[in-house]
């Protein structure tokens, strides 16, 4: 059997990776300023990481959500100390459109509504929900396309009261825009969508798959604009890898049995890749860490020639060039060994490890600037 050839694959096999560093069959050493779409979030193999989950899957790898799992007590605790939302709950999940598709339908749920407002070059995820409120047509099936979408203008603050009434269980936005090209939510933003969310009791969610758990600067980016969201998604970073999501939901949503449900979300090798991650960022400050770096890239990327501008908040950064990112993208990727990812044809989307030191921040401006003058 041949494989669904839906992905564009550069000719690299990756066999070896520690911390920032990957390494292919044959041997060649890369920098990873990707971590495989934002995913590797204390660094690859990290040894805690490592540890914690060998000794799980040596006990226990699986049983489903109608036994006792301690480990998800254990990591809904952490996570809400280490994020600041201890008095929210969280449901727990495989992947972040799930997370999305959880959101959207608890949502609805509570206001018996069925309408949703997202955002014009938003990405929410591929399921039927999640990809109705992606701003992507060419990714939404007809059985996904639904007239209970509204698509308004990300950043925007005019419009919001027409656009959003009493008729909308939910309101979805990313804190910072990810695939649509590093575009940050503004502060002000921010706190009209919450505003007007009070007003009309939609459910306002942060989708914090790729912003969120530290990327940033902050636990999630939205915290920058002081507002509390009614539901936060997250995914990616939250295993390291290891395929997990949840939804943080706020304390006026209540859970009733068979309400929301999955087979494998929450399991106990899920559940000790989420402790194991949350330990690390907090025993080696690595949200600090990623505010520092991140904001020591920007100010350096800044100086850059071919560089027109540079977004993004911690260690989400997009930068724009003047050139097509593509062949940009290959000359760090062939001739520098630098993974990094792109959206859209200008700009290069840096999502390393929160763990990148100045030093790997040091080698990729020079790298950049070399390819850049060629
Ligand atoms: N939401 C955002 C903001 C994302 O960036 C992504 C993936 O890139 C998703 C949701 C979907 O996550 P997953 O691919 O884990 O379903």
């Amino acid at each position: 059997m041949k494989l669904f050839d839906v992905y564009p694959l550069y000719d690299i096999e990756l066999v070896k990776a520690q911390g920032s560093r990957v390494w292919d069959k044959y041997g060649q050493e890369y920098v990873d300023l990707y971590g495989g779409h934002a995913v590797i979030s204390i660094g690859h193999s990290h040894p805690y990481y490592v540890a914690k989950m060998t000794e799980q899957i040596s006990r226990i790898g699986f049983y489903s959500n109608s036994i006792i799992i301690s480990g998800q007590q254990e990591l809904a605790e952490k996570l809400g100390r280490v994020s600041g939302y201890s008095d929210y709950t969280l449901f727990l999940t495989n992947s972040g459109a799930e997370s999305n598709e959880n959101a959207l339908k608890l949502a609805s749920f509570h206001t018996g509504r069925k309408k949703v407002v997202a955002f014009s070059k938003a990405f929410h995820g591929r399921t039927a929900g999640a990809v109705a409120v992606t701003d992507n047509r060419s990714i939404v099936a007809p059985i996904n396309s639904t007239e209970h979408v509204t698509f308004l203008p990300f950043n925007q603050v005019d419009g919001l009261k027409e656009g959003i009434t009493e008729e909308h269980a939910a309101v979805i936005v990313e804190g910072i825009q990810g695939v649509g090209g590093i575009q940050v939510a503004s502060d002000t933003f921010l706190k009209a969508l919450r505003a007007r969310c009070d007003e009309t009791g939609s459910q306002l969610i942060l989708d914090s798959v790729q912003c969120g758990y530290g990327r940033s600067g902050q636990f999630f980016s939205h915290q920058f604009a002081g507002i509390h969201p009614d539901m936060m998604t997250t995914a990616k970073g939250m295993g390291n890898g290891f395929p997990m999501g949840g939804v943080l939901i706020a304390p006026h949503i209540k859970a009733s049995y068979g309400l929301l449900g999955t087979t494998f979300g929450g399991n106990h090798l899920a559940c000790a890749a989420g402790i194991a991650v949350l330990d690390v960022i907090e025993k080696e400050n690595l949200i600090q860490n990623a505010a520092e770096t991140g904001d020591y890239l920007i100010e350096h990327l800044h100086g850059i020639s071919g560089v027109k501008e540079v977004r993004g908040r911690g260690l989400m950064i997009g930068i724009e060039l003047e050139d097509a990112v593509g062949p940009i993208r290959d000359a760090l990727l062939f001739k520098e060994h630098i993974f990094c990812g792109y959206a859209g044809k200008h700009t290069l989307r840096l999502l390393p490890s929160l763990a990148m030191d100045k030093a790997l921040a040091d080698r990729f401006l020079t790298s950049l600037q070399t390819v850049l003058t060629k």
